[in-house]
């Protein structure tokens, strides 16, 4: 993590001070919320909506902070220690993670896109390891403070940062790019998340493509070849991936199972790869991750040891053995249209003897198609492929109306109330079922999960 000393710091950041008397003093690390601090640390106050962390300035030179940023306008800094005054304490943190990237040599691999970002870091994770000294993104610490903090993590001798970059309004990830400043720009794809505040797939796409903005002179940018909303891409060296042989890298004799794929990539060579997680979409997500290792001149024999040992985040595609011989698969970390729809269509092709089931939570922030959106989701099950449809949620029983279009009215239940809907379940499970549980992350879908593996 960061090691400099004040004076150092001086250097990376615009201080309105001065704090000679404190030059030989060092920061060892950056917090920003005092239950997380260690002794060494330099702590940012960050003004919150609900809090602002000047208030907690005290308590964190309490807790072995050696230094702290305060923000001009903010009356009573402390004395007697080293505060270095700032504009604006957001804007100093991000400041000083460029230039502490800036300082290093460290590749720097950048992902953005409306789903698989996690995925597709921990997959990158995985690869540049067999190589290089990886630092990535822990958890989903992928906003305008999670990335600083990420880069401010960051053991010096790191040779490959993996970044991810969220969003929620346009000029977001502009401001992320130009911190991380990335060499390889990643776009994982465009889909349906977060309408509410974009408007339209268009504005979603041009949302993600400010990851350009930030990318090196000759850094290489990837991105899913088949979205037509990306076919005007200006980048000067880029390369696509998807599912036609349109695309640079696109897989071939597939063979899927409950636990994962294998696929051949014809640029790269004949023989196949492995990877220890199920879904089309994780395939794709994977060729983003080799056009990227190829970049960094990645040898195929270690891409290929690297995709066979992706281990994910968790509530992301998790297999588990359930009671009465189920088997359950917990995607309840989140859902849009996309991503449900992603998973749908895996279960759906997958072929094992055993009844499939899915239990489907509300998918929140859609926007005024909310409603739209999950009726369509319902009409998509396909009876042949699917026992029984469960829905959870107000929005999620608009999903249980689609599928009564092509389903019968006993194999599709709706429920407001969790514990109802646990219940049912549980009855109308004879046993050997193979269970889908997705939903946004605020339905807290995961109790259905525990509900099958916990009593065994
Ligand atoms: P967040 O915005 O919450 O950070 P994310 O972009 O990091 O999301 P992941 O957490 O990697 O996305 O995956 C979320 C869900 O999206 C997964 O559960 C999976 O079902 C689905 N998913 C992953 N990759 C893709 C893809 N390439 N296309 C469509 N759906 C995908
Ligand atoms: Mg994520």
């Amino acid at each position: 993590m960061i090691n400099r000393s004040i004076e150092q710091l001086t250097q990376m950041i615009q201080l309105k001070n001065d704090v000679s008397e404190y030059h030989h003093v060092r920061i060892n690390g950056v917090a920003f919320d005092t239950r997380l601090i260690k002794p060494g640390n330099l702590f940012v106050p960050l003004k919150g909506e609900q809090a602002d962390g000047h208030d907690y300035v005290d308590k964190a030179l309490e807790q072995g902070a050696s230094a702290v940023l305060w923000q001009k306008d903010m009356p009573n800094p402390p004395e007697n220690t080293a505060v270095l005054m700032v504009e604006d304490t957001l804007l100093a943190l991000q400041q000083l993670a460029k230039s502490y990237l800036d300082q290093l040599n460290v590749k720097v691999i950048g992902i953005t896109g409306s789903n698989g970002k996690t995925t597709t870091k921990d997959i990158a994770a995985a690869v540049f390891a067999q190589k290089y000294k990886v630092h990535k993104t822990e958890g989903n610490f992928n906003n305008h403070i999670g990335l600083p903090i990420t880069v401010l993590s960051m053991p010096e001798e790191t040779e490959v940062a993996i970044l991810e970059m969220g969003m929620s309004q346009k000029g977001e990830i502009s401001v992320l790019t130009k911190i991380a400043c990335p060499d390889v720009a990643i776009i994982t794809n465009i889909g349906e998340a977060h309408l509410q505040d974009l408007g339209s797939r268009q504005g979603i796409a041009e949302a993600k493509l400010e990851i350009l903005e930030g990318l090196k002179d000759n850094g290489l940018f990837i991105y899913p070849g088949d979205e037509p909303l990306l076919a005007n891409v200006d980048a000067p060296h880029s390369f696509t991936f998807g599912e036609t042989a349109n695309n640079e890298f696109y897989p071939v004799d597939i063979q899927m199972d409950e636990q994962g794929s294998s696929f051949s990539v014809p640029a790269l060579s004949e023989s196949s790869f492995y990877l220890p997680i199920a879904g089309k979409h994780n395939i794709l997500n994977s060729l983003a991750v080799l056009l990227a290792a190829r970049e960094l001149s990645i040898s195929i024999e270690s891409m290929k040891a690297g995709l066979k040992s992706v281990a994910l985040s968790s509530m992301r595609m998790e297999w588990h053995d359930g009671v009465k011989n189920t088997k359950i698969l917990n995607d309840a970390y989140n859902a849009s249209p996309t991503s449900m729809k992603a998973v749908i269509s895996m279960l759906e092709s997958l072929n094992v003897e055993r009844d499939k089931v899915v239990v489907l939570g509300d998918m929140l922030e859609l926007g005024d198609q909310e409603i739209n959106f999950h009726v369509q989701m319902g009409e998509l099950i396909n009876p042949a492929n699917i026992k029984y449809v469960f829905t959870f949620g107000p929005l999620a029983q608009h999903i249980a109306a689609g599928a009564r279009k092509n389903f019968p009215e006993n194999r599709v239940f709706a429920f407001i109330d969790k514990s109802e809907l646990i219940t049912t379940l549980h009855d109308k499970i004879s046993g050997n079922e193979l269970i889908l549980v997705k939903a946004s992350r605020g339905m807290k879908l995961e109790e259905v999960v525990n509900s099958f593996v916990m009593e065994k």
